[in-house]
C-alpha cells in the first residue's frame, strides 16, 4: 500500500516542472513489478519502444523510495546516445540512500552512497554521477534499486552529456562555495570580535553559523569529500540531520541575546528560548536508532522549525517596535530565510522536487543573513563603544564643570610627571582657589556659587594650551598642568587666569557677581623628588598668594620659600 503511495507521487510529480539541461535526452521511466530473482537475471535489452514494460517519457526521472523494502527503476533512452562527449547518468536531489545501480555494457552491481569517499574525483558531491557507454543504445536499460533507510525526498535522475554536465557542475561549485565562503567570512570577522570583546553573543553566532555551514556542506556532500572525511562516512546523512537541529536551537540562543528579547518581550522570549530543547534533543536522538528516527524525525524538526521561526519573527517585530534595534536587523535578515525555510519545508514534507531557485535559495539566504546580522553586530559593537565612552567621561570628568575629577587629574600629572622625567621636558602645575568663595555662596546661594565655578574653569580653559589638563582638585580648588612650561611661561599664564578671573562678570538676574582667584606656581626641577611634593610646593605657594592678598600668582621658589619659613620660625 505504501509503495503504491509512493509511486502515486513519484508518477504525480513528473508535472512540476523542472529545468532540464539542454543536452538531456528524454528518459522512458518505468518500475519493475516485482524486484528480480536475481541481479543476472535483469533483461540486457528492451524491445523499443516501450515494450513489455511500457513506463512514462521524461526528462528527468524522479525516483521514490519506498517505506519498506526496494524500488527498481527501469531508466531507457527514447533514441539511441548522438552526443559528442560520453553519456552520464546523474542522480542528484538529496540523495541520503544507498542505491545500487547495474549500467550497460557489463550490468555489475555498483552501490553507492554520496557519503563514501570513493567517488568518481572529477565531479562535485552535487550528484552520484556514472559513466556511461558512448554507444548507449535506446533498447539498453539501466538499473537502479533504491531503498530506505533516510531517503524520504524524490531523487532526480538523468542523462546527460559529459561537457555539459560538468559546466553545470562547476556552476554549482561556484554557487555553493561563494555561500559558503560568506558564511565562513561572518564567522571568522565575529570571532575577532570575540576575542577582543568577549561577549558571550559573539560565541552563539559563531556556534550557529558554524553548525549551519557544516549542515549545508553535508546536506550538498561537500563535507565527506573533505581530507579525513573517511571518519565521518559511516555518519551518513545522520550528520547533516543533526547539526540542522543543533543550529536551529543555537540560532534561538543566539537571536533571545542579539535582539536582547528578554528585556523587549519577556514572554514571547521565554516560549522562544524553551523551543531550543527539543531542537537539541532531537539533534542527539538522530543518532539513537532504535527509536527509528529516520521515520519520523526530519518532518518533526521541519515542522518544529517553521513554529519557531514565526515566534522568532513575531518576537522580532514586536521586541523592533519597543525599540530593540537589533531586533529591526534580526527582522531584516531573517524574512527571507523565513520565506524560504516555509518553502522548503512544505517542499520537503510533501516530497516535491527541489526546484533551483530553492536549491540555491536557501543558502543565499542564510548567506545573507549571516552577512545582515554581522552588520548588526558591529552597528552593536558601536552602541557599546559609545556607552563605554559615556560610562569613561562620567568616570574621569566632574558634572559640574567639565573638567577632569581628581583621580583623572592626578593620573594626568603622573603621565606628565614620567614623560617629563623620561625626556628631560619642563612642566609646571598650577593650584587655584577661589578668593572668599564660601562668602559668594552665603549671600547669593548656592546656585549662583556654581555658576561662578563653571564660568571660571571656562576663563581659566581660554589661557590653558592644547596639551594641558585642568581638573578639580577639591570644592572650588583647580589644578592645571601645564606641559613643557618652564617658571616664566607658567607665570605668565597663571597671571592671565588671575586677569581674566577678576573680568569675570557672572550674570545673576539684573544684577553680576565678580570673583577672583589665587594661584600657587610650582615648576618642576631637580629639587622635587615627586609627583606629591609637586602638588605639595604649587599647594604652599597658592596660601602664599592668599596670604599676599588674594587675586595673584605666586610662584614656588625653595629659598625663597625656606627662608620665609626660617623668618616666621
Ligand atoms: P579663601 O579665599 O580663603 O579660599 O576663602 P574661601 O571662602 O574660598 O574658603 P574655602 O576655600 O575654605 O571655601 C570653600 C568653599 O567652597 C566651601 C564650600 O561651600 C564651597 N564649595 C565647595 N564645593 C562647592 C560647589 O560645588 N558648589 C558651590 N556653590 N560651592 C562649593
Ligand atoms: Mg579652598
Ligand atoms: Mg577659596
Amino acid at each position: 500500500m505504501r509503495f503504491r503511495k509512493a509511486q502515486w507521487w513519484g508518477w504525480t510529480l513528473f508535472w512540476v516542472p523542472l529545468a532540464a539541461g539542454a543536452a538531456d535526452v528524454p528518459l522512458r521511466v518505468s518500475l519493475l513489478p516485482s524486484p528480480p530473482a536475481a541481479p543476472t537475471a535483469l533483461p540486457r535489452s528492451v524491445p523499443v519502444p516501450a515494450g513489455s514494460i511500457g513506463g512514462s517519457v521524461q526528462h528527468e526521472a524522479l525516483l521514490r523510495a519506498p517505506h519498506a523494502g526496494v524500488a527498481w527503476y527501469v531508466l531507457r533512452l527514447t533514441r539511441d546516445w548522438a552526443g559528442a562527449s560520453r553519456p552520464l547518468l546523474t542522480i542528484s536531489d538529496n540523495t541520503r540512500a544507498r542505491l545500487t545501480v547495474y549500467l550497460p555494457p557489463d550490468y555489475a552491481a555498483r552501490t553507492v552512497s554520496m557519503y563514501d569517499t570513493g567517488l568518481d574525483p572529477r565531479f562535485s558531491r552535487h550528484a552520484l554521477v556514472f559513466q556511461l557507454p558512448q554507444d548507449l543504445r535506446a533498447n539498453q536499460p539501466i538499473y537502479l534499486a533504491l531503498g530506505t533507510p533516510g531517503q524520504t525526498q524524490p531523487i532526480r535522475a538523468r542523462i546527460t552529456d559529459f561537457s555539459s554536465y560538468q559546466a553545470e557542475d562547476l556552476r554549482h561549485v561556484r554557487m555553493s562555495t561563494l555561500f559558503a565562503s560568506v558564511q565562513g567570512s561572518m564567522l571568522l570577522v565575529i570571532l575577532c570580535f570575540w576575542l577582543v570583546l568577549r561577549d558571550r553573543m559573539f560565541l552563539y553566532f559563531i556556534a550557529y553559523i558554524g553548525a549551519q555551514l557544516v549542515y549545508q556542506m553535508a546536506a550538498s556532500g561537500e563535507l565527506f569529500a573533505l581530507p579525513g572525511a573517511g571518519l565521518l562516512a559511516p555518519l551518513g546523512y545522520h550528520t547533516g540531520q543533526s547539526m540542522a537541529s543543533l543550529a536551529a536551537g543555537l540560532s534561538i540562543l543566539f537571536i533571545l541575546s542579539f535582539a536582547d528579547l528578554d528585556r523587549y518581550v519577556p514572554r514571547l522570549a521565554r516560549s522562544l528560548g524553551a523551543l531550543r530543547w527539543p531542537f537539541f534533543v532531537l539533534a542527539v536522538m538522530v543518532w539513537l536508532p532504535f527509536l527509528r528516527p529516520d521515520d519520523w524525525l526530519p518532518n518533526t524538526v521541519n515542522l518544529l522549525l517553521v513554529v519557531s521561526t514565526f515566534l522568532a519573527i513575531a518576537a522580532g517585530w514586536r521586541a523592533w517596535r519597543r525599540g530593540s534595534r537589533q531586533a529591526g536587523f534580526f527582522m531584516l535578515s531573517w524574512l527571507p530565510l523565513l520565506a524560504l525555510t516555509v518553502l522548503r519545508v512544505v517542499q520537503l514534507i510533501a516530497g516535491l522536487p527541489l526546484p533551483g531557485w530553492l536549491e540555491y535559495g536557501f543558502p543565499a539566504s542564510m548567506a545573507y543573513a549571516a552577512l545582515v546580522i554581522t552588520v548588526g553586530l558591529a552597528d552593536r559593537t558601536l552602541q557599546v563603544r559609545h556607552e563605554r565612552d559615556m560610562a569613561t567621561r562620567l568616570a574621569e570628568f566632574d558634572p559640574l564643570t567639565g573638567a577632569l575629577n581628581r583621580r583623572a587629574i592626578l593620573d594626568r600629572l603622573r603621565m606628565a610627571w614620567l614623560a617629563a622625567h623620561t625626556d628631560h621636558q619642563a612642566l609646571a602645575l598650577l593650584f587655584l582657589d577661589l578668593d572668599h568663595f564660601k562668602r559668594i555662596n552665603d549671600t547669593r546661594g548656592h546656585a549662583v556659587g556654581d555658576a561662578c565655578l563653571i564660568a571660571v574653569v571656562e576663563a581659566i580653559r581660554q589661557e590653558l594650551g592644547e596639551g594641558d589638563w585642568l581638573g578639580r582638585y577639591g570644592g572650588e580648588e583647580f589644578l592645571a598642568v601645564l606641559v613643557g612650561a618652564g617658571a616664566r611661561g607658567a607665570q605668565r599664564v597663571a597671571e592671565r587666569i588671575v586677569e581674566r578671573a577678576a573680568a569675570l562678570r557672572v550674570p545673576v538676574g539684573d544684577s553680576a557677581v565678580s570673583l577672583t582667584v589665587s594661584i600657587g606656581v610650582a615648576v618642576l626641577d631637580g629639587s622635587i623628588a615627586s609627583m606629591e611634593t609637586l602638588v605639595e610646593c604649587a599647594d604652599t605657594a597658592q596660601y602664599r598668594a592668599k596670604a599676599l592678598g588674594r587675586n595673584r600668582a605666586v610662584v614656588y621658589r625653595r629659598e625663597e620659600f625656606e627662608q620665609a619659613l626660617g623668618s616666621t620660625a
